[in-house]
C-alpha cells in the first residue's frame, strides 16, 4: 500500500490537513462533491504555502512539491488508493455516516478511516462500519498549518494499531497529539463551546457589544482572540452543529444552543467564510 492519504471535504479544515500533509511529503488526494470547493482549497494552500515561504519556514522548491503532491477528485473511488483517510466534510451526523459506509466500501483494507468531527461519536461512527477497529479521531485545530494541538480520540473498538498509526502521523505532520476520551465535544470543544455560547448570549442580552465582548476576554483573560471572533471564524454552522450535538449527547441544559446563534445560521451569517457573522469580512 502506498503511503498516500485522501481528505475528505475541501473546506476551511480540509485544505489545511491537506496542505501539512502534503508539507510533509505524503501523497494527498483532496476529496469532494463540489469541483468549486476543491479549486478554491487548492487556491487556498498556494496562498499559505506562500506565506511559509516569505517567512522563510519553506522554499520555493519545497512549495512547488508540496503543490506537485497534491491531486484532487470529486468521487468518492478516488480513496481506493489511500493507506490513510481523513473526513472532513460538513459537521452533520447523517452525512458522515452515509461517507463512512463509502469509505468501509471503498479504501483498501489496512487502511485507518480517521475523522476530524468536532463533536460527533466515534464509536457511533465505527459502530456502522464492519472494520471499527481502523476508526479514529483525528481532530485537527484551525488554521492547521498554525496551531499546534491534534485532539486524538479512540472509539470503544479503536485498536491500538490505530492508535499508533494516527499518533505517528500527527507527529510527522510537525503536530502534537493529545488521546483523549470519546464523549460529545471530546475535551477543546466541551470546554470551548460553553464558552462562545455564553458570549452570544451576553450579544443576545445586550450585556455587551461583539467588540466589548471580545475586548473583555482578550485584555482581561489573555485569550489571543476574543469568543465572537473565534465563532466566526470557526464557522457558526459549525459552532451550532457541535453545540447541539454536545445538547443531545449529554442531555444537559447547559449545552442549550443561544437562539441568537440559531437566528444567524438561518440567515447563512455564519461568518468568515461567508463574509458576515458577528463581524463584517
Ligand atoms: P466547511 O464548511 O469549510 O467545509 C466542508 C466541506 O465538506 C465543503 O467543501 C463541502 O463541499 C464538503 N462536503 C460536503 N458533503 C460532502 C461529501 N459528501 N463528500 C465530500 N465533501 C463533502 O467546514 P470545515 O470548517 O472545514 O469543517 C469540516 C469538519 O471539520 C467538520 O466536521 C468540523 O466540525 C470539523 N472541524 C472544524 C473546525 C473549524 O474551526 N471550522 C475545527 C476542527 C474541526
Amino acid at each position: 500500500m502506498s503511503d498516500r492519504i485522501a481528505v475528505i471535504g475541501a473546506g476551511q479544515m480540509g485544505n489545511g490537513i491537506a496542505h501539512v500533509c502534503a508539507v510533509a511529503g505524503h501523497d494527498v488526494t483532496m476529496i469532494d462533491v463540489s469541483q468549486a470547493a476543491l479549486d478554491k482549497a487548492k487556491g487556498t494552500i498556494d496562498k499559505n504555502l506562500d506565506r511559509q515561504v516569505k517567512k522563510g519556514a519553506l522554499d520555493e522548491t519545497a512549495k512547488a512539491a508540496a503543490l506537485g503532491r497534491i491531486t484532487t477528485a470529486t468521487s468518492m473511488e478516488a480513496v481506493a488508493n489511500a493507506a490513510f483517510v481523513i473526513e472532513a466534510a460538513t459537521e452533520n451526523v447523517e452525512l458522515k455516516h452515509k461517507i463512512f459506509a463509502d469509505m468501509d466500501r471503498l479504501a483498501p483494507a489496512g487502511a485507518i478511516l480517521a475523522t476530524n468531527t468536532s463533536s460527533i461519536s466515534i464509536t457511533d461512527i465505527a459502530g456502522r462500519v464492519k472494520r471499527p477497529e481502523a476508526v479514529i479521531g483525528m481532530h485537527f485545530m484551525n488554521p492547521v498549518p498554525v496551531m499546534q494541538l491534534v485532539e486524538v480520540i479512540r472509539g470503544l473498538a479503536t485498536s491500538d494499531e490505530t492508535t499508533a498509526r494516527t499518533m505517528a502521523l500527527a507527529q510527522g505532520v510537525g503536530k502534537t497529539p493529545v488521546e483523549v476520551n470519546d464523549y460529545p465535544g471530546f475535551v477543546a470543544n466541551r470546554i470551548l463551546m460553553p464558552m462562545i455560547n455564553e458570549a452570544i448570549y451576553c450579544v443576545m442580552e445586550g450585556v455587551g457589544t461583539p467588540e466589548a465582548i471580545d475586548q473583555v476576554m482578550k485584555l482581561g483573560m489573555n485569550h489571543p482572540m476574543g469568543p465572537l471572533t473565534l465563532a466566526d471564524f470557526i464557522g457558526l454552522d459549525t459552532c451550532l452543529a457541535i453545540l447541539e450535538v454536545m445538547h443531545k449527547g449529554l442531555g444537559d441544559p447547559k449545552y442549550r444552543p443561544c437562539p441568537l446563534l440559531r437566528k444567524y445560521v438561518a440567515q447563512g451569517w455564519v461568518g468568515r467564510k461567508a463574509g458576515r457573522g458577528f463581524y463584517s469580512y
